[in-house]
């Protein structure tokens, strides 16, 4: 594959991609699963294993304390990248689903009682239902989901009617895994506030393609995992306010959650974000993310927005002569990072396993949304996401396979 960008960022990005260089390598379009690593994620990794390695946050020798600087600054870098006002409203998790998880039963079993509502979007993930339906179900509140309309978008009158005094806990996708549909993340939050509710932002999927920035959307609690973003995976992150952060118990307890235990006397917790840090981290994973995120904001977001445009673009024009093609959405909207396609007449899986013969990779299925996709009336979509190294000339391959695709094809 050559090195044609739409020209917004450098044409050396391919390169900067080891599982991508050479001419076997795959037209890699599920980046929404998880995106390649740069080699500087893979050099941050290993560096720390072979400069800094030792645990963190107890030891007092130097190699530790080297050790802790780094995983300290990781978190610094996360925060800055977030618009975060302190590096200790950052918590390292293990991925989004962590995040969820912990935030259901902490804050979720603190504020959620019987007869109380926790409201979800009708696009949730798995990830970001499932905790608030078991929390629901074990405290006696009921889950409430937010219609979106037919195109698949949140319809923001039907949320805010939902609102009032019952509900605790609003918990949305900031971008649609299955659509890329962008959420009106900001309003909900307002309307959500004013009704007394905390508000929950899945950003697995907008964080590789959006400039976040928590304060602006004033999200109390927002969650992503680091590989979706360059980073390695095994390391996610809660942002939480500092104020929430600090009023909350912990979720796993262990060694690093406390200073110091007597069985005779009360347990007194650290302060967040050690709080909830049960446990060695993965330190390596959070200075990999860090580098990660620092290789996005070296590419510069605009140029990175702009990339991801153009192909969502290219996509839309290349199979918008394709009869038996059709994109699936908001027909208005640019999708942000990902087009989900449905070819009629032929189950997504066959789509996929076509296209995989031809070396593309994509993603087949309901997406771990089946609730969705249900509401869409689909068994499932064919979906391409996109980032920072895919490239036109590829979208022109896409569309001259997706040419050929017939019933049994593969
Ligand atoms: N939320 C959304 C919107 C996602 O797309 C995903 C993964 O695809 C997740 C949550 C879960 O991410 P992870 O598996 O890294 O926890």
């Amino acid at each position: 594959m050559s090195q044609l960008h739409p020209g917004v960022l450098p044409a050396t990005v391919r390169a900067d991609f080891p599982l991508l260089r050479g001419e076997d390598a795959p037209v890699y379009l599920d980046n929404a699963a998880t995106t390649q690593k740069p080699q500087v994620v893979l050099d941050a990794v290993v560096d720390y294993y072979r400069t800094a390695n030792s645990n963190v946050g107890r030891g007092h020798h130097r190699l530790a304390l080297t050790a802790t600087d780094r995983y300290e600054s990781a978190r610094a870098a996360v925060g800055r990248f977030l618009g975060a006002r302190h590096p200790e409203e950052i918590v390292f998790t293990a991925n989004t689903t962590d995040s969820t998880n912990l935030l259901a039963e902490v804050v979720g079993r603190r504020v959620v009682g019987r007869g109380d509502q926790v409201v979800v979007s009708g696009m949730e993930h798995n990830s970001n239902l499932l905790p608030w339906r078991r929390l629901c179900d074990q405290v006696g509140a009921r889950l409430v989901v937010a219609p979106t309309d037919p195109a698949g978008r949140v319809d923001l009158p039907a949320f805010t009617a939902l609102m009032g005094p019952k509900v605790r806990i609003v918990a949305v996708a900031h971008v649609s895994n299955v659509l890329g549909t962008v959420n009106p993340v900001r309003e909900m939050a307002e309307v959500a506030h004013r009704h007394g509710a905390l508000v929950v932002v899945d950003g697995a999927q907008a964080v590789a393609h959006l400039a976040v920035d928590v304060g602006e959307l004033d999200a109390d609690f927002y969650c992503f995992s680091g590989h979706k973003v360059y980073g390695p995976m095994g390391v996610g992150v809660l942002y939480g306010k500092h104020d929430l952060l600090a009023d909350l118990p912990p979720f796993r307890v262990g060694g690093g959650t406390v200073k110091g235990v007597r069985h005779d006397e009360p347990v007194h917790y650290v302060p967040a974000p050690a709080r909830f840090e049960a446990g060695t981290p993965d330190v390596a994973g959070a200075v990999g993310l860090a580098a990660g995120l620092e290789y996005l904001l070296d590419l510069g977001g605009p140029a990175v927005r702009a990339h991801d445009e153009s192909l969502v673009a290219a996509v839309l024009e290349a199979v918008a002569d394709l009869d038996d093609v059709d994109v699936v959405g908001d027909p208005g909207a640019v999708p942000c990072g990902i087009v989900s396609l449905s070819v009629r007449g032929i189950h997504p899986y066959d789509v996929g396993g076509h296209l995989d013969a031809h070396g593309i990779a994509v993603r087949c299925g309901v997406h771990c949304a089946s609730t969705f996709l249900d509401s869409l009336g689909l068994v499932g979509t064919v979906r391409l996401s996109f980032a920072v190294y895919n490239t036109l000339e590829e979208i022109e391959y896409l569309r001259s396979v997706l040419k050929t695709v017939r019933p049994g094809t593969w």
